[in-house]
């Protein structure tokens, strides 16, 4: 079995896999995707399970994702995870795509069905609600959100998840604000209700948005590169926050820890990760996830 696999392999699948002791089912697409951990966690699933079947890593550039999309039903795929930079090509190319994945413009689980034509959905929301309660103990509906770089992937899909749970708050900062208007339209079209404010990283609007929000959710990448800073002055944080940066490095990340200097709860985007995936498993084989396992096998990655 190789690591990454590629368009040429997908053309002749049978013979590109002829040595895998499990037939390759299920892959995560993407380019670049050879960092992806998410075999490692499937793969974990799959044999704890006692499916025959495995999951790999496939890396499609932008001009070959049709064909690459093509060829997941004829090469008996059962489904496919989408990573940078194909959600929202996925999500135009799926006329299946639920209301979820539309939402949060993009699919990042693609499910093959038994005709060979090809469903899609987003679980990146629902696995940062699962994350929320897991790390914080709290429900997501309960709590005032402020999300930081919310006119990204990962930012809309929180938003959405955030509205779609009825937050009583819903805060939503970026740094070019131009960017949040075709999300705030969507918002207010799916979720007319929900009380929704949008700012950029001016400091006098964080300070006051930050008194009347419980939970601080990064979803700029800001903290993945060594040497990066908080994506706020951490004398804006206080003991009641809760932090939620998505990004999932090893060590503290910048928010987090100016988060700890001030006392504030925070945790990063392994539980994220973790149920994104385990609700793709769960739309794949219709059975609950094995989380510990899953779980394990992420850290050990
Ligand atoms: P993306 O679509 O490229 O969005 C990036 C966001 O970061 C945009 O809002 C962008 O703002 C903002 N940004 C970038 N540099 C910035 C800076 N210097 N200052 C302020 N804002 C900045 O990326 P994405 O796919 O949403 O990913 C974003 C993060 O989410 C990544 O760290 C990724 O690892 C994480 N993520 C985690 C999970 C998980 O399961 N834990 C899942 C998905 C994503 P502009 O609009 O102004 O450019």
């Amino acid at each position: 079995m190789k690591e990454v696999y590629t368009i040429e392999d997908l053309r002749d699948w049978p013979a590109a896999t002829a040595d895998c002791e499990h037939p390759l089912r299920l892959a995560v697409i993407g380019d670049p995707v050879a960092h992806s951990r998410s075999p490692q966690m499937h793969n974990a699933a799959l044999t704890a399970l006692g499916l025959p079947l495995r999951y790999t890593r496939l890396h499609l550039r932008p001009a070959e994702l049709e064909e690459g999309l093509g060829l997941l039903g004829p090469m008996e795929f059962l489904g496919v995870n989408c990573t940078i930079p194909h959600k929202s090509a996925v999500l135009a190319a799926l006329p299946q795509a639920d209301a979820i994945a539309h939402r949060a413009g993009g699919v990042n689980t693609v499910v093959v069905y038994p005709d060979g034509s090809l469903g899609g959905t987003s679980t990146d929301g629902g696995g940062f609600s699962r994350a929320v309660r897991e790390c914080f103990g709290r429900e997501l509906g309960e709590l005032r959100v402020m999300i930081l770089g919310a006119a990204g992937g990962a930012g809309r899909a929180v938003a959405m998840q955030c509205a779609s749970a009825g937050c009583p708050g819903l805060m939503l900062i970026n740094r070019s604000l131009e960017k949040l208007a075709a999300l705030l339209d969507d918002l207010a079209e799916a979720y007319p209700t929900a009380h929704v404010a949008a700012g950029d990283f001016d400091e006098i609007f964080l300070k006051a948005g930050l008194k009347t929000s419980d939970l601080v959710v990064n979803c700029t990448s800001v903290g993945m590169k060594a040497g990066d800073s908080s994506p706020i002055p951490k004398k804006l944080l206080s003991s009641h926050h809760l932090l939620y940066d998505t990004i999932y490095v090893g060590h503290r990340t910048p928010l987090l820890a100016a988060g700890d200097a001030m006392g504030a709860h925070g945790a990063n985007g392994h539980a994220m990760l973790l149920h994104q995936g385990a609700l793709s498993f769960e739309r794949w084989f219709h059975q609950p996830a094995p989380l510990e396992v899953m779980r394990q096998a992420l850290a050990n990655a």
